[in-house]
């Protein structure tokens, strides 16, 4: 049987990967779908595992192509896409795909696949505690942090149009809450 896909959206900073990372290790059959970038690595990224790292001129190329079933400038020169092969070889091979995605790709994915796909979007309490948080995960320049938190307003009127939102206050309610959706949806 051919995978189905989950994809999470939500501003920079607001625990999405940790609720990801925490997934992949529930027994799912749940793999990363990983992206193609232009943005430079950050701390122990390595290429072809958070990321397929390539040049902009590169990334324009495949663009051109045809090769991404979507993909966005989500910061100005930084763009981030999604390889349709790359997917449907996941998806083919029976996996489960999970996918980290800015809000308006995660609803061009949702729109292709349709029921085949869970979205689920993640809210933080408030606008100063993803402040707080990108602060404190300290994996970025001032002058980026404040590019993510200028596009949290933006992000943040997107909720609506997911399947699923789940508000992380709390990490353990909120994992519990998303495991509950999505074993629930890969069950069905
Ligand atoms: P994202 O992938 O959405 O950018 P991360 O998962 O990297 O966000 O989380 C950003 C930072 O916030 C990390 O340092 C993470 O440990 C922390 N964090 C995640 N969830 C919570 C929470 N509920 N309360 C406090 N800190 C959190
Ligand atoms: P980061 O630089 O923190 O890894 O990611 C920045 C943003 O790019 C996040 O909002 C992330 O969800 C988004 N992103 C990562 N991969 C893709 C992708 O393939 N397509 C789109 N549209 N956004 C992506």
């Amino acid at each position: 049987m051919p995978g189905k896909l989950i994809i999470f959206s939500a501003p920079s900073g607001s625990g999405k990967s940790t609720i990801i990372n925490y997934l992949l290790g529930q027994g799912l059959n749940l793999y990363f779908s990983i992206s193609a970038t232009s943005r430079a690595p950050r701390g122990s990224e390595r290429n072809g595992v958070e990321y397929f790292f390539l040049s902009p001129e590169e990334f324009r190329q495949r663009i051109a192509a045809g090769e991404f079933l979507e993909y966005e400038e989500v910061y100005k020169d930084r763009f981030y896409g999604t390889l349709k092969a790359q997917v449907e070889k996941q998806l083919s091979e029976g996996q489960n795909v999970i996918f980290d995605v800015d809000v308006v790709g995660g609803c061009n994915i949702k729109r292709f696949y349709g029921d085949r796909a869970l979205s689920v979007f993640i809210q933080p309490p408030s606008v100063e505690e993803l402040r707080r948080r990108l602060n404190g995960r300290g994996t970025d320049a001032p002058e980026v942090i404040e590019s993510r938190i200028a596009k949290a307003e933006f992000e943040l009127g997107y909720a609506s149009k997911f399947d699923v939102v789940i508000v992380n206050d709390d990490l353990q309610r909120a994992e519990a809450e998303a495991l509950q959706a999505i074993s629930g949806f890969l069950k069905a």
